[in-house]
């Protein structure tokens, strides 16, 4: 017999995928129609898009001391 713990640490081995859904620089729902697509990357807006870019530029230009 097989102990109800192992069966169920088992059918949480399946890979999770992961898709951007949220606004990397909000973090509020992308809508498929609003989306704004940049780099890779989706942004609910072309805002937010210019948010993230400056926000990865000072984090970057602070590493880099
Ligand atoms: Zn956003």
């Amino acid at each position: 017999m097989v102990p109800d713990a192992v069966k169920e640490s088992q059918a949480e081995t399946k890979p999770k995928v992961e898709r951007q859904t949220n606004c990397l620089a909000c973090n509020k729902l992308i809508k498929k129609l609003k989306r704004y697509y940049r780099n890779g990357k989706f942004y609910c807006s072309k805002k937010c898009w210019r948010v993230f870019v400056a926000k990865t530029k000072a984090e970057s230009a602070e590493g880099k001391k």
